[in-house]
Order: structure tokens, then C-alpha cells, then sequence
């Protein structure tokens, strides 16, 4: 027969808490500006009031009302200013942003070459589709200039390449749509990387890719947007056959 001793025993421990984990203040604040930030309450450039009534206001200390803006500014959120006229000024993420978070998880994740490959091949046929649309005069004069530099390189791999990527990062601007045109230009770092190849840009390659992309070029400025998409998908398809013969590398290191 049990004795009341167990009883007892199971009584103390039927109060049970599980660890609370408290958020930093720090974190608290920022979260509370990148919140405000980011639904447009305050403009762009708009300047963050000075740490001091940052921190009357929010009975938080120097230390933490420094910390938070330090979170901030490396999310992209505000860019810090020193001087007289300095401080903290609001800053909307653009592409940039998207550019900087899809190039860490390439480089944190170690993607593949082929899924570079893939994820060009599913992106660049439609912004060359929407370039064909929405493209302005202003894109134009940016994608000719483009493929000026991309014809006139002849000796330097570095030059020829920045062109390509230059050529590649115009047109999905010329979509005015700036995830895609953020999306393209966090790849197209990886692109370079991929591509900084002397053996593979031989001058077989840099004929076609000038011709392919004169193609493209056309269509995009005849608004025709279903040539565009079709010559792109060829254009990029094609690239990614031709590294893939000669490169077995599985990763791709993109330079910090
Ligand atoms: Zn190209």
C-alpha cells in the first residue's frame, strides 16, 4: 500500500514552468521602428528623432537605444549619419536588400550550379517577356549601353562579364518590378562568379552571347513580347548547357 509520502511528492512537482525566454530590449525597439518603417509611416530620409529623446521616450538606455538603430542600419532599414547634421535616417529596403539576403542564402547554403541554372532559366524568359511591355526609353538607352560594352570588350574576362551582368540586370529593370529586378540582381553576383571562367568564355562564346543578346534587345524594343521570352529561354538555356560540358563544380563561390 503506497504511503502519502509519493503524494507529496507528486504535488510539489505539479507545478511545472517551462523557460521564458526574455527578448532583448534592443530587439523589442527595433522591432517596434522596423514595424513602423516598413507599413510607410515614416518617409523615406525621414531623420529618427537624436539618441538622446530616443531614449526619454522610451525610458531605454543609451546602450539599447544604440544597439537597436545598429540592428536597423544593418537590415537596411536606416542608414546612420555622423556629424552636427547627423543621426539616424529611414531608408525603404529596395533591391538591394533582396540582392544582399539572396546572396547569403546562396553562399550559406552552398546552391548548386544547376540550381542557379534552373532558377535563371525559370526567371529571365518572363523578364524579358515584361521588359517587352513596360520597357522605357530610359531602359532602352541602359540595355544598348549595355551590349556596347558587352561588343567592344575584347581582352579582359572582367569587363566582358560585368557587361553581360550589366545587360542581364537592365532587362529585369526595364520590368518595373523590383523583386524581380532584386531577385536578378542577388543572382547575377552568383552569375559572375559562376561564369569568371577564362576557358569557358572563349570567343566562340562572347560571339554568340553578343548575338543572342542583340536578339533579345530587338524584341524587347519591337514590344514584342512573346519573341523576347522565346530568345531568352533559348539564350539562357544555352548558357547553362555549355557551363555545365565544362565545369563539374557542384558549388559556387560567390566573393564576399
Ligand atoms: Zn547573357
Amino acid at each position: 500500500m503506497p504511503d502519502d509520502t509519493s503524494d507529496q511528492q507528486n504535488i510539489r512537482h505539479a507545478v511545472r514552468l517551462n523557460p521564458i525566454l526574455v527578448p532583448k530590449a534592443s530587439d523589442v525597439l527595433a522591432e517596434e521602428l522596423r514595424e513602423r518603417i516598413l507599413h510607410g509611416e515614416f518617409p523615406e530620409g525621414t531623420a529618427l528623432p537624436p539618441e538622446r529623446d530616443l531614449v526619454t521616450q522610451t525610458r531605454m538606455s543609451r546602450t539599447t537605444v544604440r544597439e537597436a538603430l545598429r540592428i536597423l542600419e544593418v537590415q537596411g532599414l536606416v542608414t546612420i549619419r555622423a556629424g552636427r547634421t547627423g543621426g539616424a535616417f529611414v531608408q525603404r529596403p529596395g533591391g538591394e536588400s533582396v540582392a544582399d539576403s539572396v546572396a547569403l542564402v546562396i553562399r550559406g547554403q552552398q546552391i548548386r550550379m544547376a540550381a542557379l541554372m534552373e532558377t535563371r532559366e525559370a526567371i529571365e524568359p518572363n523578364c524579358a517577356e515584361l521588359a517587352a511591355r513596360y520597357r522605357s526609353e530610359e531602359d532602352l538607352t541602359r540595355i544598348d549601353a549595355a551590349n556596347e560594352a558587352l561588343a567592344a570588350e575584347e581582352d579582359s574576362l572582367a569587363e566582358f562579364l560585368q557587361a553581360n551582368i550589366d545587360w542581364h540586370i537592365a532587362v529585369a529593370t526595364a520590368t518595373h518590378n523590383e523583386l524581380l529586378s532584386g531577385f536578378m540582381l542577388a543572382i547575377s553576383r552568383a552569375i559572375y562568379a559562376a561564369t569568371d571562367n577564362q576557358s569557358f568564355v572563349d570567343a566562340e562564346v562572347r560571339r554568340t552571347t553578343v548575338l543572342a543578346h542583340k536578339s533579345i534587345t530587338k524584341a524587347i524594343r519591337d514590344r514584342d513580347p512573346v519573341a523576347a521570352a522565346r530568345r531568352m529561354k533559348r539564350h539562357v538555356h544555352a548558357y547553362a548547357e555549355a557551363i555545365q560540358e565544362i565545369d563539374e563544380r557542384t558549388e559556387i563561390v560567390i566573393p564576399a
